[in-house]
């Protein structure tokens, strides 16, 4: 049995994932932390009455009592490299969904998991149908370099863009080398009116509304012609099996991989 503790455990995803891990058969959930809703009883998240796990606040203590293999975060993207840094630290492995940090921050803990030997993931999406929507949309830069990114998400996503775009842009410039698109002397008259830009004049425009929950259109133009990929996550479910592979393979890995991709098809 793995044994997995989760980090923002009171939260929309950390509840998500504790109810995940609990359903598996070949997972036990031995903690739970987050720092709102300390001692709530977990079972009143999840469900279920024959849960007697409570909610504590202090991470690294969690860690050193409950000597977890798997410590999964879905925190805030304040406190997510810091835990990230805990978790690894304490030799845990981590299975990280919070979003928000940066390319440097993202590479510090993969050197500090490779010294340390600790395998882990990082993800800013799991779910696999936008791991797709990234591959098909890295295929078709090859044919159609133009593209826009429109991410659209719930109106509690305090980052912006998503790291799913973010990962989309970057995985698109990498098939696309030195292309750069746009006009040079295009201006805007509100400003942010044309989103924001990334490398080669991508442009990416963040959507916040309620009743979403997470969303992306890739769209490509060309002579006479677009093509749109499109991914809707349309409940905090559609996370759950790639997080459950995370958790598993996290274990079998030497240090801490970046995206759900790494898993699925390396
Ligand atoms: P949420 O409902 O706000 O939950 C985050 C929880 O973490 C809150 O209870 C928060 O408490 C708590 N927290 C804040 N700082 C903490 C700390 N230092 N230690 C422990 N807990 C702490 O947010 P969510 O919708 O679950 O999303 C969480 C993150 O996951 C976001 O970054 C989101 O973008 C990301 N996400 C990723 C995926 C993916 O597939 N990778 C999918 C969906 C969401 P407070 O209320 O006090 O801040």
């Amino acid at each position: 049995m793995l044994r997995v503790i989760v980090n923002g455990a009171f939260g929309r995803m950390g509840r998500e994932v504790m109810k995940a891990v609990w359903n598996s058969e070949d997972m036990e959930l031995v903690g739970a932390v987050d720092s709102v809703g300390v001692g709530t009883e977990i079972g009143t998240l999840i469900d279920t009455t024959d849960c007697r796990i409570f909610l504590e606040n202090n991470l690294e203590e969690t860690l050193t009592r409950l000597r977890p293999d798997v410590a999964v975060d879905f925190t805030t993207p304040r406190v997510v490299f810091q835990n990230s840094m805990t978790i690894i630290k304490n030799g845990v492995h981590p299975v990280i969904g919070t979003t928000g940090m940066s390319s440097t921050q993202i590479q510090e803990l993969i050197d500090l998991s490779q010294r340390l030997e600790i395998g882990g993931v990082i993800a800013p999406n799991f779910a696999i149908g936008a791991v797709l929507m990234i591959k098909f949309a890295t295929e078709a830069a090859r044919f159609m370099p133009n593209v826009e990114i429109i991410e659209l998400h719930h109106d509690q996503k305090i980052d912006a863009p998503s790291g799913t775009s973010i990962k989309t842009a970057e995985a698109i410039c990498e098939q696309r080398g030195d292309f750069q698109q746009g006009l040079a002397t295009e201006y805007e008259n509100i400003n942010g009116a044309r989103g924001g830009k990334f490398n080669g004049g991508i442009r990416i425009h963040s959507v916040r509304l309620p009743g979403l929950v997470a969303h992306q259109e890739v769209i490509f133009g060309g002579l006479g012609q677009t093509l749109t990929i499109r991914h809707d996550s349309i409940n905090r479910e559609s996370f759950m099996p790639g997080v459950l592979l995370g958790i598993r393979k996290a274990m079998h890995l030497e240090r801490v991989v970046y995206g759900l991709d790494k898993l699925l098809f390396d």
